[in-house]
């Protein structure tokens, strides 16, 4: 057995390092896959359990893992994702598994949670024909369909100016530093305005002697308005009705690619704004799918693209039930 276990346990170690996939589970599995490993190679056989703090630890660093809250935790990575990832990776591999008639699998303790009984994940492997037949298989990893999660708004670096106005990345609407983002957002734009209204006057007035230079002038402030306009105030505009917009460039941090800007009803049905990231696994190669412009190709203003592909891998964002199906 133990030799059964290396050889399945090498494959996929061979898989996870060949495809460097943008995703959490991944870390997680391959945290405990190379532990796994390291202690087999060394006659090692017993269990190689890791709790999730122990997984955040190494996937994110120490100060991430101290700074997570315990409850936390258990949407960071849970059974089914990493079931879920894992299932993706076999079946997409399954030639490579058929020859050693084994698959991986993750294995976790029967707990309840609460301290003390932290939940451990580690891997062992499975017979093949023992898993459900292969209907059942793949109707589960529908490629058409796809499932997203919500990165915590307090992992997202905002930009300095933002940071003040937003609490861990999360303002309540009907409050004074929703007041002041509401007076930010509007009164920037009435004081563009308004600039534009004295330049062009002071152009008028001025207008015997309009120099080039008065040109290039008014072509730059017509070029900076308009893409304030597109990029900052329209979407910022649009978040009531959308409910999700990608974040403009000046919300969040020089470090951070992209976030997305929610809003959404807590239980006491206060209406919230927050900075957060969705996320999803593509069910063609999975890779991470992240929230992108529907423009050009497709109809609808918000889309899930594949980081790997993104206008072969598209898929619909449905931010109620967390899932979309795949679009062509
Ligand atoms: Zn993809």
């Amino acid at each position: 057995m133990i030799d059964n276990k290396i050889k399945v346990f090498e494959v996929l170690l061979d898989i996870f390092s060949k495809e460097m996939y943008e995703n959490k589970a991944y870390e997680c599995l391959k945290t405990i896959l190379r532990g796994t490993v390291e202690a087999l190679n060394k006659n090692n056989s017993e269990i190689i359990a890791y709790s999730r703090s122990q997984l955040k630890m190494a996937v994110d660093g120490k100060p991430a893992a101290e700074r997570m809250d315990t409850k936390d935790l258990g949407k960071w990575i849970n059974d089914k994702k990493l079931n879920e990832y894992l299932e993706r990776v076999i079946h997409q591999h399954r030639k490579k598994f058929e020859k050693l008639g084994y698959i991986p699998i993750i294995k976790t303790n029967d707990t309840n949670g609460g301290k003390g009984n932290e939940r451990r994940y580690w891997l062992d492997i499975t017979e093949l024909t023992c898993v459900e037949n292969e209907d059942d298989l793949n109707q589960k990893l529908d490629e058409d369909i796809i499932f997203y999660e919500r990165v915590d708004s307090s992992e997202i670096k905002l930009s300095w100016f933002y940071r003040l106005i937003f609490k861990n990345g999360e303002i309540q609407n009907k409050s004074i530093r929703g007041l002041i983002l509401l007076l930010i957002v509007f009164g920037s734009l009435l004081f563009w305005a308004l600039y534009v209204c004295v330049f062009a006057f002071v152009l008028v007035r001025e207008g015997q002697s309009f120099t080039s230079l008065d040109l290039l002038f008014i072509i730059c402030l017509f070029a900076f308005s308009y893409l304030s306009y597109k990029y900052w105030a329209k979407p910022i505009w649009n978040l009531p009705e959308h409910r999700v917009i990608k974040a403009p460039m000046t919300f969040i941090s020089l470090q951070e690619d992209h976030a997305d800007i929610e809003m959404y009803r807590d239980r006491e049905r206060n209406q919230l704004t927050r900075v957060t990231r969705f996320k999803g696994v593509c069910s063609i190669c999975s890779s991470d799918v992240v929230l992108r412009d529907g423009k050009p190709d497709q109809s609808i203003p918000l889309v899930g693209r594949c980081v790997e592909s993104p206008f072969a891998h598209v898929y619909s964002f449905d931010r109620v039930n967390m899932s979309g199906n795949r679009l062509k």
